[in-house]
């Protein structure tokens, strides 16, 4: 019998710091605590990412990629 992989998905997240603004949106709306803080939005945690996608749909500067891998 051939030994079972579980299979799962990686998402990478980008935060482009000429878009950003700074307006903590993603910081608010992430529900897994990604995102860090200082005059702009960084990636603390990536690999706690779950691909939901909320963070693109609240960065009203488009600053933020998600890409799956
Ligand atoms: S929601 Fe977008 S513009 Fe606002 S802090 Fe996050 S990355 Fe920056
Ligand atoms: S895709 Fe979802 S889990 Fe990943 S950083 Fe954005 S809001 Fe957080």
């Amino acid at each position: 019998m051939g030994k079972r992989y579980k299979t799962f998905e990686v998402y990478l997240v980008y935060i482009d710091p000429d878009k950003c603004d700074g307006c903590e949106e993603c910081v608010k709306f992430c529900p897994v605590d990604v995102f860090d803080m200082a005059h702009k939005a960084t990636v603390g945690r990536p690999q706690n990412c779950l691909g939901c996608r909320t963070c693109v749909a609240v960065c009203k500067s488009g600053a933020i990629i998600i890409t799956e891998i």
